[in-house]
């Protein structure tokens, strides 16, 4: 008995250095899963009014470093999406990775990063923004989705509030961008992303109807389900490296929102 007491220690010793200390699936239809959402990969500028947007490569290297020493699964936000809508539950421990408006720095900083440690992501792009300074192109795109570690989601044509588009808009811009999106990159595009995280009932029911999988909202959270799939919870990592990303990593999955 002895052994076998020093030996359970040993274990839970170890599963709780290792960071492994998720909460499982809560059901078949719902879990706890962290959607990281990011923007720019770059130091902030100094005449930005939202810095909060800008999290610098070495910090988010370090993220990485973090989310692959504690062996985290990481998925695509499709396959979130998809495990709520068939209920069948991801691994333990599952996260996934979103960016949020195409800036041009993802692909010269994130996705060498994302690559260097064979990491997914998914981009939400601005259709009109594409080929514009400061935004990816449309053959990075490309490349991007072919390299099968980034799924492109789509984030609308202009980036409007939807609140304030009628309804014939709100259409163009949730549902026709995702066919517009799929020509472009050449991959089906499967989740949405709400322009400032704003919408109102009609845009749920016209992302609903318009052959994703889900959407992400700004809401912040891990606890997913397949009610609730139109407004996928997310949460920001702000300017966490190392052990201290880690340890709040860790917490999310007890977290009860
Ligand atoms: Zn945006």
């Amino acid at each position: 008995m002895a052994y076998l007491s020093r030996y359970l220690k040993i274990i839970i010793f170890l599963t709780a250095v290792s960071g492994l200390f998720c909460v499982f699936s809560r059901s078949a239809k719902a879990a706890d899963i962290p959607v990281l959402m990011y923007h720019y990969i770059a130091a902030p500028q100094a005449t930005t009014t939202l810095p909060g947007l800008y999290l610098g490569p070495d910090i988010f290297e370090s993220q990485l470093q973090e989310i692959k020493k504690h062996e985290y699964n990481v998925v695509f936000i499709s396959e979130v999406a998809g495990s709520l809508r068939q209920a069948q539950p991801l691994p333990k421990c599952s996260l996934a990775l979103t960016f949020d408006d195409g800036y041009e720095d993802f692909y010269t900083k994130a996705f060498p990063l994302l690559k260097k440690y064979g990491l997914k992501s998914a981009l939400y792009v601005i259709i009109n923004r594409l080929d514009t300074p400061g935004y990816v192109t449309r053959s990075q795109i490309k490349e991007m989705a072919e390299s099968g570690l980034v799924e492109i989601g789509s984030h609308t044509f202009n980036h409007p509030d939807l609140r304030t588009k009628k309804y014939k808009d709100a259409v163009f811009e949730i549902r026709d961008s995702r066919s517009e999106l799929e020509k472009i990159s050449g991959y089906p595009v499967r989740t949405f992303a709400y322009p400032y995280g704003h919408f109102n009932t009609d845009d749920l029911s016209i992302a609903a109807a318009s052959g994703y999988w889900g959407a992400v909202s700004v809401k912040s959270g891990v606890s997913q389900s397949a009610d609730n799939l139109w407004q996928i919870k997310r949460l920001r990592p702000g300017q966490l490296s190392g052990q201290a990303f880690s340890n709040w990593l860790r917490e999310s999955f007890r977290s009860e929102y």
